[in-house]
């Protein structure tokens, strides 16, 4: 009893570990851009840096208008 409840907490856990990181989702940027995309926004066309949302953020870079990070 008290073993299967620990397993569905540490499922739990994994499930919204999973549920974060997917929210949290990367972005790239561009070598002269000061705007951060959607990895495979069509206006990027050389990646140069792949960084989290809010790592862009706190860079400086605003969100690019067309893929909408
Ligand atoms: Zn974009």
């Amino acid at each position: 009893m008290c073993g299967r409840l620990r397993r569905l907490t540490v499922t739990l856990l994994i499930v919204l570990t999973l549920a974060g990181a997917a929210w949290a989702y990367d972005v790239v940027v561009t070598a002269n851009g000061k705007k951060y995309h959607k990895p495979g926004c069509k206006t990027v066309k050389q990646v140069s840096k792949t960084l989290s949302i809010r790592e862009a953020k706190r860079l400086g870079y605003t969100p690019c208008k067309i893929c909408k990070p």
